[in-house]
Order: C-alpha cells, then structure tokens, then sequence
C-alpha cells in the first residue's frame, strides 16, 4: 500500500484523495484550512486509510510518502513541492493522476479564452458521433472523479489551464489544441514567457500519430509549433493555412487548400460572433483528427447553443432582447460581446475591483455602432465612467442605487426599445454585489425573465 499526500482540498484535490482510496492507497489530506473551516466537503472522505492533516504544515508530513499529488490551486513554487522533490518523492498534479489511472482516447484543450465553449462544442461532437464521452478538467468535473469508470473506447475531453498544466509529467493527449494566448494570470506566471511554456506543455508529450491544434491567427502560436514533435493541424478565421480548418467564402472547410472538405457555412454556426467562429474551426480541426464524419461535425455546429452565462439569449420582453455574459469578467471579453452585436444595445457594465485597464474597451464601445447606452455601476462604476468618458463616449447612466442590480436591469429596460438588446457583459468579476458569475448571471437572468411583456 503506497502513501499519498494529496495537497489542497478543493474539488479536485478531493476528487483525487477519492481516487486514490478507491485504487487501495492510504491517503493523507492536507490543506492549510482546518477541518472546520473546510466543512461539509471531507463528508465522504471519513474511512479506513485516510488521515486528516488539515490546517498543519505540509513541509512536515512527507516523511514515509510516496507520491504528492497538489490541486491546481496550489503552485509549484510551494515549499512543500520542492521539499518532496529534494527528497526524492514525486509530485504530480490531479491531472496527470487522473490520466494515469484512466483508459480512453484523451482530447486537450487549452487557451487563455474560449476554452469551455471549445471543450463543450467538442464534447458535443463526440457524444453526437455515438461515443461514450466525458467532458472534464478545468470545466468544473474534475477528471479524477471519473477515471475509474473509464474504457478503451471512450473519450475524454478535457479542458485545462495553465494551472494544472504547471503540474502533468506523462499526460499525452491523442489529439490537443491551443485557443489561443493572451495576457493573464500574471500574478501565479509573473511572465508571459513562463505562461506560454506552461501552455506549450500540453504537447510535450505528443509525437508521431498525435496532433496539436494551433490557431494560425495568433502570432504567439505560430512561433511555437516548431516545437511539436506530432502534426500540427492549423484553424484560422482570416488566413488560409497550410493544413487544418479555415473559411473562404462564408464557408469552414478542413484540409489542405486544393483538396479542403466543406464542413458548413459560416451563418449555419449558431453560436454567435467572431470569436466563437474561432472555437468552432479549433473544434472542427480536432474532429477531424479524430475521424468525426462531417455529418456528424455539420449537424453539432448548427444545433450547440453554447455555453450558459456566455452570450447567451434570455428572453424578450417587449420586444427587446436580453443578453448574459456574465462570465466576461475582464476587458477583452466584453470587447468581444460588444464586436458580436448587430442591432442597437443596452450595456451593463461593472463590478468588483480587478484594477484592470479599461481604456482598449472603452475605445472599442465608442467606435461600435451598435452600443447605444452603457449603465455603470458596483464598485467599478466610476472608474468605467471615467474611461468611457476619455474615450469620449456620452451615453452613460448609472440607476440611482449602483449596489441594487434589479434597479440596473430596471433602467436598462426603460433605455431599450422594440428591436434592441439589453446587454449584461460585464468587465468585471462579480464580487461587488454576488458570490461569483453564476449567481450574477442567474439575478440578470431572473429579473429579465420577470419584466412586463
Ligand atoms: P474560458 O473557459 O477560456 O474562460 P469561455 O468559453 O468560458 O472561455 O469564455 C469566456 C469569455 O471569453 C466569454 O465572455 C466569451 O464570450 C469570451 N470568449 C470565448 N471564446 C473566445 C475566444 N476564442 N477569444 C476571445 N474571447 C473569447
């Protein structure tokens, strides 16, 4: 019976203690939280060969360990990771755990933004072509929690971030893909140099037979794949690669230029705007690496709505329509929900405080000829107003109370008119006025729904 330390008791970390329990290994539980503060969630965790260490240090219980396994949440940097590394133990992230323990055909997907939306569409995909399919990873449902049930012929797509990429070792994916890569998370990778090696990770492991997805639009990317040792299959929105997924004349094709497949026309995407176009070429490159038929990849992109709280439709009420992208919690994807706009719009924008820039967006509102009105309010209220302001747009309002949601959504219906959207793209995470933008999304959803018709 080997002893494990695993390391950081959010849902993957318990998912990953499960796991190993199951697997017949005597488990110890550590988190800097005490038992207490940590709750209801070591419920099931309460049996035979499973020690709790909570809120103790966790430099001290590795003697007698064999492996470390850490949660995303706990950085590589941490003093017990190089402690167990000196001693010879190693450390691994639940990721790699996970496939370790698993079987099936292991789809990864990886970005700084649309990666869920991509994962989803994917994971649509193969549960549309017959597969037995499991979405998971950064998604929410950690990959530990359904290894054990996992067989040859499944497959496993799985979303990740750079976190979790921070900690695999053997973890190879079939067929992986990067969305993209942008600034973000320079807090945990202090540069953008580490963030994108950490990125890069996701095919260290791939080679002859496997492929790696890479946007062709994204000089970043472009200056990597001379890194891959497997095939590299390009998608592009505006260029015509030399192998992968791209558009010409309002159409998404696969292939090579001279001999491309026609998958379907650009307007049959339903899920909407430039970006999103982005996710379903990366989405349809990986299909077709996997031997999707076109049928089936045809049949996926015209009926996947997307994903909640991510441009998504919410109802009409007098004949407005109302928006929830509530998961835009940063600048650039407003700037985004804000380039996805065809018709005169109410935005709602705020929320806690990130100190972000907002001068790049503000810029992009006042140039869009479709957002009509901007609200502001929560915390960052002011600070928007004053951007939105030096970028010289006028049409800001702010509801008598900026902290009472119900009066924003109030206003923005008494701004909107026949025929135009009430937007909730936000810029901001939620903080302010919610426990996170979930709870966000579902208030705007809930009041909108609640209108007079
Ligand atoms: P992630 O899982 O990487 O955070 P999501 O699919 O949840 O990505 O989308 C997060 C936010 O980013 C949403 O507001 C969405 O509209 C926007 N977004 C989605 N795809 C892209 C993309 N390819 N490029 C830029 N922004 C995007």
């Amino acid at each position: 019976m080997k002893r494990v330390l695993v390391i950081g008791m959010a849902r993957s970390g318990i998912a990953a203690a499960r796991l190993l329990h199951e697997k017949g290994n005597f488990v110890i539980l550590n988190d800097r939280k005490s038992e207490a503060e940590l709750g209801s969630v070591l419920d099931g965790l309460r049996l035979e060969n499973v020690e709790f260490r909570l809120g103790e240090d966790a430099q001290t219980l590795l003697d007698g360990v064999d492996l470390v396994v850490i949660s995303p949440g706990v950085p590589i940097e941490h003093p017990a990771v190089a402690k167990a590394r000196e001693m010879g133990i190693e450390v691994i992230g639940e990721v790699e755990l996970a496939y370790r323990m698993s079987m099936g055909k292991v789809m990864a997907v990886t970005g700084t933004n649309g990666k869920t939306t991509t994962t989803t569409l994917l994971g649509e995909i193969c549960k549309n072509a017959g597969k037995r399919t499991f979405v998971v990873g950064n998604i929410g449902a950690p990959y530990a929690d359904i290894a054990a049930q996992t067989q040859a012929d499944d497959m496993i797509v799985c979303e990740l971030s750079s976190f979790q990429l921070e900690s695999i070792a053997k973890f190879h994916p079939l067929i992986s893909a990067i969305l993209n890569i942008t600034e973000d998370h320079m807090n945990r990778h202090k540069t953008m140099e580490r963030y994108i090696e950490l990125k890069a990770r996701v095919f260290e492991n791939q080679k002859d037979g496997d492929s790696v997805v890479l946007n062709y639009d994204d000089p970043t990317l472009r200056a990597l794949a001379p890194k891959a040792m497997c095939r590299v299959v390009w998608f592009s929105r505006t260029q015509i690669p030399p192998f992968g997924a791209f558009v010409r004349e309002e159409t998404l094709y696969f292939g090579a230029p001279d001999s491309a497949r026609a998958i379907c026309g650009v307007s049959e995407v339903r899920i909407p705007g430039p970006h999103n176009l982005e996710n379903a070429l990366a989405a349809v490159a990986c299909a077709m690496q996997a031997g999707i038929p076109v049928a089936v990849i045809r049949h996926t992109l015209r009926t996947f709505k997307g994903v909640e709280h991510r441009i998504e439709t919410v109802c009409t009420r007098r004949g407005v329509t109302y928006i929830n992208d509530s998961k835009a919690t940063n600048p650039d994807s407003t700037v985004k929900a804000v380039e996805t706009m065809n018709r005169p719009t109410v935005l709602l924008l705020g929320g806690s405080e990130k100190h972000s820039d907002y001068s790049a967006m503000c810029e992009v509102i006042r140039n869009s000829r479709w957002i009509r009105d901007a609200i502001v309010y929560g915390d960052t209220g002011e600070a928007i107003a004053q951007a939105l302001a030096r970028a010289g747009y006028t049409n800001v309002h702010r509801p008598e109370n900026d902290h009472d949601f119900a009066s924003v959504v109030q206003l923005a219906a008494s701004l909107a008119k026949p025929g135009e959207n009430v937007l909730l793209s936000p810029a901001c995470a939620s903080f302010d006025m919610f426990s996170d933008f979930e709870h966000r999304g579902e208030a705007f959803m809930d009041l909108a729904s609640a209108l007079d018709d």
